[in-house]
């Protein structure tokens, strides 16, 4: 069971691999939320948009009116991990996407949708990955987007060959690949280190936070 002052973390539950994302969050000790509606995002630390597809996602976002609320708390600063197709949806834009594919940005970066190539393309690569220790990181690539632009404020965490696939703008993270299915929950620390550097409390009650 996790602690109960650990931090309180949504994976968006929509479609894709949720399970995959709650368990490696119930791994490295947070507590995992599943977001379905806008009102599920109260007393959220942070939010986890898993791999699957981004356009479907991006419909159902539309469908359960959740599109406005997640832009607004990404603007307010909310922690966010994307995997895969969560990359594309926290892209500013999207290159091969479908015109009518709905993102919520929160990275200033432009995403090339499927850039590795069709489902037979999937492949795994071993990634050095700016702040994350301990060696390189099993990555699992699956229909996967590369970062085509980054902005000024965009800090690039790893590459596959001169192709970026890992970035980090302040509190929002993002992978082209899927840590979530690996077993390997370090991207997943990484994140919940964000998140809970990023917790309320701990800026505002002045002399309670922790030393992490
Ligand atoms: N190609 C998918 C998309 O466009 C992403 C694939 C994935 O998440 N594994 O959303």
């Amino acid at each position: 069971m996790p602690r109960t002052d650990a931090p309180r973390v949504g994976v968006l539950a929509l479609q894709g691999d949720v399970r995959e994302h709650v368990r490696a969050l119930l791994a490295v000790g947070a507590h995992a939320v599943e977001v379905r509606r806008a009102s599920d995002l109260d007393g959220v630390d942070g939010l986890v948009l898993p791999g699957g597809e981004s356009t479907t996602i991006g419909r159902l976002l539309r469908v359960f009116d959740l599109l406005e609320p997640l832009r607004g708390a990404i603007v307010d600063g909310l922690p966010v991990f994307g995997s895969c197709a969560g990359m594309i949806l926290l892209a500013r834009d999207v290159l091969d996407g479908r015109p009518d594919q709905p993102l919520l940005g929160g990275l200033d970066v432009v995403v090339r949708r499927n850039a590795f190539g069709r489902q037979v393309d999937s492949f795994e690569a071993e990634l050095d990955l700016a702040g994350v220790a301990g060696g390189p990181v099993r990555a699992v690539f699956i229909r996967a987007p590369w970062v085509e632009k980054v902005g000024d404020e965009v800090e690039v965490l790893g590459r596959v060959g001169d192709r970026t696939v890992a970035v980090r703008q302040d509190n929002v993270l993002a992978t082209a690949f899927h840590p979530e299915l690996t077993g390997d929950t370090r991207m997943h620390e990484l994140f919940v280190d964000i998140v809970e550097s990023a917790k309320p409390w701990k800026k505002t009650v002045e002399g309670m936070g922790r030393d992490r």
